[in-house]
Order: C-alpha cells, then sequence, then structure tokens
C-alpha cells in the first residue's frame, strides 16, 4: 500500500510537472489570419472588425519592421504586445482625428458665432450655426461642452473661452476612434495570448487535459486514498507532523509556497501569461456558460478540484467524526454549486453572473456601481439579487450567527473558509498562538472591516450623488487601492499563498471583513460556545496545536471555562482531536453562556482574576 502510495505522488508530480511546463511552451505568432479571426467575429460583414484587424497587422508590420527581435516565446510575446496595441491605437487616433475630429477652422467658427456685441454666448444653437452641416462634430461638442454653455458660467473674454475650448477639443481629438482601439487591459491581453498561440493545449486540448488535471487528479486520488490502509484504524493520526518539511515549514513548504504565491501572482495580475493553462478548461467553460474561459473560470476550477481530492483525504482522517464528514460535504456543495457552477449557468441562460452565498463584505465590489447598475439592467431577476444580497448581510448573517455562531459561515458555505478546511489542513498546526498574535489579529481584522465599510460608503456616495470625490477623496482610487491591497493581495496571495507558512486560516483570522462583522455577534449575541469538561483535561495541548484560529483551547480547558472567541469558526477540530473529550461545540441558551469563568478569566487583554 506504501508503495501504491508512492506511485500516487509520482502521477501528481507529473501532472503538476506539466502543467507548470505546458504554461511556457508552445509558439507564439502574430500570424495575419489568427488576428482576423479574433478581431472579426463576422467574416461575411465589412465592419468594425475588419478595421481593428487590419488596422493591428499594420502596426504588427510596422513593429517588426523596427525591431529585429522574435516574439516568438511567452516572454518576447508579451514583451512586444502592449507597443504594437500602443501603435495601433495611435494610428488610428491619427487616421480619425483627420476626418472625424475637430480641426483648427472648426474651433475658430464656433469662437466667432459665440463672439457676440453682448459678449461670450455659447450654447448648442451657436455650435450648429458654426458647424451646422457636419451632424457627427456637432454632437461630439454637444455632448462634451454642455458645461461651458453660458446660460450655466461666464467667460471673462474671448481669450478666456477659445483657450477652455481648444483645450477640450484636444482632449477629444485624442479619444476619437477609441471604438477601434484594442484594450490593454488584462482581459485583452490574455484573450490576445490565447488566440495567437499555437500550443498542445490548444490544439489536443483534451489530451493535455488529461495530462494535467486528470493526472493530478488521479494521482491525489490514489495518494489520500491509500491513507485509509496506510493509517489502519479510524482515529486522528496526526503523527510525525513536526518531523515533515511539508508540514513543519521545511524547504518543502517554501516550495509550495512559492508555487502558490506564483500562480495567485500571475491570476490577478499578469494572466496573460497563463493563457496555455487557461485554454485547458475552455471545453469546460463552453459546456457550462457558452463562453470561452477567463483566468477566473480557471481559478474557479482549480478551487473546485482542490477542494475535493483533498476532501478525500478529509473524509479518510476524519472518517470516525460525524459532524467533520457532513461539514466537508456541506462545504464542498456550497463550492461547487453555488460558488462555481450556477454563477456559470445563469450566464449561459442571459442572466447575470451571481453567486448567491457570497456576502457583503466579503464581496467587496457588491455595491460598486457597475455590479448595482448590471443587477438593475437585469429587470425582476437582477433587483431580486440585489435586495437578496442586501437582506443577505444584514439580516441573515447575524441571525444565523446568533442561532449557530459564525461556523454557520465560515465552516460551512464560505469558499475560503472550504479551501482552508480541505487543501489547509495539513497546515492546520501552523497558526500562530502567541499573545502578540491575537493584538494583531484584532487590529488588523478591524482595520479591514473599517476599511470596507469606509470604502462602501464613498461607491455608495458616488452612485447615489453621481460626485467621484468626498471631502477630497477620490471614491474610485480608494476601491481600487482596496481591491488590490485587501482583494488580491491579502486574501488571495498572502491568504492562501502562504498556508505553508502562517497556517491555514491567516485571511479568515487577520483580514476578512466578513468574519470581523460576525465575530462581532459572535462574542456578543450568539448562542454558540465550546464548552470544556475541565476536569477530563489532560493538558496535552493538542486542541490548541490544531486550532487554525491560534486560539490557546488548552488555556480554557485547564480551567473549565467555556470558549466564546469572536475568532472561533466552529472547525470543531479542537474537539475533534481532544483524546480526552473534553470539548463540545454547542448552542445553547444565552444565559450562563461563558459558564464558569474560574478565579483566573482569560480575557481580551490578558489573564486576570476574577474578583
Ligand atoms: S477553537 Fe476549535 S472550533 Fe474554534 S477555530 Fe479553534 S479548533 Fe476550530
Ligand atoms: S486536547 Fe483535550 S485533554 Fe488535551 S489539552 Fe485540549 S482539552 Fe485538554
Amino acid at each position: 500500500m506504501k508503495n501504491l502510495k508512492k506511485i500516487g505522488f509520482v502521477v501528481f508530480m507529473l501532472g503538476i510537472v506539466l502543467f507548470i511546463g505546458n504554461i511556457f511552451m508552445g509558439e507564439y505568432k502574430f500570424d495575419g489570419d489568427k488576428i482576423r479571426s479574433h478581431f472579426d467575429s463576422t467574416p461575411d460583414v465589412f465592419d468594425k472588425g475588419d478595421s481593428i484587424a487590419s488596422g493591428f497587422i499594420d502596426a504588427v508590420q510596422q513593429y517588426e519592421a523596427t525591431n529585429s527581435a522574435p516574439t516568438t516565446n511567452i516572454v518576447t510575446f508579451n514583451a512586444a504586445l502592449p507597443q504594437i496595441i500602443d501603435r495601433h491605437n495611435h494610428n488610428v487616433s491619427d487616421a480619425l482625428a483627420a476626418t472625424e475630429g475637430l480641426s483648427s477652422d472648426d474651433v475658430q467658427s464656433v469662437v466667432s458665432g459665440a463672439n457676440q456685441e453682448s459678449g461670450i454666448v455659447y450654447s448648442e444653437e451657436v455650435i450648429r450655426g458654426a458647424l451646422g452641416d457636419n451632424e457627427n462634430k456637432v454632437k461630439m461638442l454637444v455632448d462634451n461642452t454642455s458645461w461651458m454653455y453660458t446660460d450655466q458660467r461666464d467667460f471673462a473674454d474671448v481669450a478666456e473661452f477659445e483657450s477652455t475650448l481648444q483645450s477640450k477639443v484636444d482632449e477629444l481629438n485624442g479619444s476619437v476612434g477609441t471604438q477601434y482601439h484594442i484594450s490593454k487591459e488584462k482581459w485583452s491581453l490574455l484573450d490576445i495570448n490565447k488566440a495567437m498561440v499555437e500550443s498542445g493545449a490548444k490544439t489536443s486540448t483534451w489530451l493535455w487535459f488529461f495530462l494535467t488535471f486528470g493526472l493530478i487528479i488521479i494521482g491525489s486520488v490514489i495518494y489520500n486514498g491509500t491513507n485509509y490502509k496506510i493509517l489502519g484504524e479510524a482515529g486522528i493520526k496526526n503523527d510525525g507532523i513536526y518531523h515533515e518539511s511539508a508540514t513543519n515549514r521545511g524547504w518543502v513548504a517554501w516550495i509550495v509556497l512559492l508555487f502558490l504565491v506564483g500562480f495567485y501572482v500571475a491570476l490577478y495580475f499578469f494572466p496573460q501569461y497563463i493563457a496555455n493553462a487557461v485554454l485547458l478548461v475552455d471545453p469546460v467553460s463552453e459546456g457550462l456558460s457558452g463562453n470561452p474561459a477567463s483566468q477566473w473560470f480557471l481559478y474557479g476550477f482549480i478551487y473546485c478540484v482542490a477542494m475535493s481530492v483533498m476532501a478525500i483525504r478529509m473524509y479518510i482522517k476524519y472518517r470516525h467524526n460525524r459532524y467533520q464528514i457532513f461539514r466537508t460535504t456541506v462545504v464542498l456543495f456550497f463550492q461547487i454549486a453555488f460558488a462555481f457552477i450556477i454563477p456559470e449557468l445563469l450566464v449561459r441562460f442571459n442572466m447575470p453572473y451571481y453567486d448567491f452565498k457570497n456576502a457583503w463584505p466579503l464581496d467587496y465590489d457588491f455595491f460598486f456601481t457597475y455590479n448595482i447598475e448590471s443587477l438593475i439592467d437585469n429587470g425582476t431577476l437582477g433587483i431580486f439579487m440585489l435586495v437578496w444580497g442586501i437582506i443577505l448581510t444584514l439580516i441573515i448573517v447575524p441571525i444565523m450567527v446568533y442561532f449557530f455562531g459564525k461556523r454557520w459561515y465560515c465552516s460551512w458555505v464560505c469558499g475560503c473558509g472550504g479551501l482552508a478546511e480541505t487543501l489547509g489542513d495539513p497546515y492546520r498546526q501552523l497558526s500562530n498562538k502567541k499573545m502578540w498574535a491575537w493584538k494583531l489579529e484584532r487590529y488588523l481584522i478591524y482595520s479591514v472591516l473599517v476599511f470596507a465599510v469606509i470604502m462602501t460608503g464613498l461607491v455608495l456616495y458616488t452612485f447615489f450623488t453621481g460626485s467621484g470625490s468626498l471631502f477630497g477623496i477620490d471614491t474610485y482610487y480608494i476601491s481600487v487601492v482596496y481591491g488590490f491591497l485587501i482583494g488580491s493581495i491579502f486574501s488571495g496571495v498572502i491568504g492562501t499563498g502562504f498556508y505553508p507558512i502562517f497556517g491555514n486560516r491567516t485571511w479568515c483570522r487577520f483580514g476578512c471583513p466578513l468574519a470581523a462583522y460576525m465575530g462581532i455577534v459572535q462574542r456578543f449575541k450568539s448562542r454558540f460556545r465550546i464548552t470544556t469538561n475541565g476536569g477530563q483535561c489532560i493538558s496535552c495541548g493538542n486542541c490548541s496545536t490544531y486550532c487554525e484560529q491560534g486560539i490557546d483551547v488548552r488555556a480554557y480547558a485547564q480551567k473549565g471555562q467555556n470558549i466564546v472567541r469572536s475568532s472561533c469558526v466552529g472547525c470543531g477540530v479542537c474537539s475533534a482531536v481532544c483524546p480526552r473529550g473534553v470539548l463540545k461545540l454547542e448552542n445553547g441558551p444565552e444565559e450562563n453562556r461563558f459558564g464558569n469563568e474560574g478565579p483566573i478569566v482569560l480575557g481580551n487583554d490578558g489573564f486576570e482574576l476574577n474578583k
């Protein structure tokens, strides 16, 4: 059986190596046919797509005429791509400004029309009088300079009027033709990479899907499955966990960290470099939503695969414990059905992409203008989703926390918690139990909550008033900063990437604003507690060791004191690993919830004498 486990490990590693290798394989080429088919979805009709495609081909030729370096691998191709897009966009603006922009003669006509005996008069009538025969030019000025109309403001003299108009016209001429521009956003770069690469992932997708995901899944199932026999009788088997390099911050842990962090950095900031990996899941994405995959679909797919194969490990490890079996099944169901499949199917039926269980402020962009507008634009269902999101946060979340503690979300429903409880389970002992970590936890998590509330307030202010700033603070800028620092770096790169070093709940413990919100309810108004039968405790410390939230459970157990902590996610592992049955997760009456406080109380600020 041990040999079979080794075979499983080799198969898994082969899949990982091929997955990484696949990313760098293939030939990249700015090929005319591929450019046309990527930008022109209607080859039988001469339209905007044809213009963009031929403009891009010209830009490629101009680039190649002045740069002799090859652009055939992932690095050189992506070094050239933004420059070619810039060249294309510049060419388009130059060409169209001559015919569709506003010339200096046009500006002079408008200025002389506005310069009347009574002073400067600027209105739609004046614009039409000056440019009447060219509806495009009239529309351009009417749409973009109505704020200059003299029924709303004055100009000191003709020079001020002319310079204000000229600077606006310069800006408009620069943006002429944006409809023919190619975006340099990450999604656009990824799409162009997917279109231009010639690789196994593209030509033999299912074969490479098997060689990567297939081998990873088969290897993991064999590796985890053999534990059923190797570990022997049902029961907690954590022997040797501190002697393994992978689970005690050794060199294996650092390699896993590098892999995870590298993946998250590519996913969030450079998705164009993982085009081959995204191509692997195109057929799955097309089967679900009808669209090719994005990097986020790849992420969702990997997330579900990782949780599923590691759930097998959980089922075997905790097979004697019904709470863990049931909890693992439920959290897996919510991830696969609610976070992955249902949103994709909604898109297939032209409905908004929506994860019904994702609650604000974890779902920090829920109140962003584009999201609210998109939901409202989608009619009754969209409005229902909007209302559901608000009810979920304001009513359902606190009520459920009152009855069951925040475990109902953190350990049973949430995707972040789901990954932590499956993929992250081998790392749970790495959580820091020191007092300074507890202090840092409280400073950080509530700061993030305050940041999320302020950021959302500012975004909503913009939504309702149309003003982009409040007290001089740019609301869009704040939302971008939050998205970068909290949404990407903290929750993704550090939260998951650092599992092998900081433990599996770094994000949930130190950063998640929803956990902070639920933690306040759990601490002050909830029926949940972990009761302790202190007389049975032998102070072995297993509970504290395996508490992923860094709670010193033993300190409570030794005193027979109930554990009522805002950070407890109710994973139940402290209870599972206790050899004496001391700990029990319970929901009960609020009275006497803290139980026996004893002579020494473990409080928020340290140990106190109970007077
Ligand atoms: S105290 Fe127990 S139930 Fe709570 S987070 Fe720690 S291990 Fe999980
Ligand atoms: S695992 Fe059980 S016996 Fe060991 S210290 Fe914790 S409560 Fe006490």
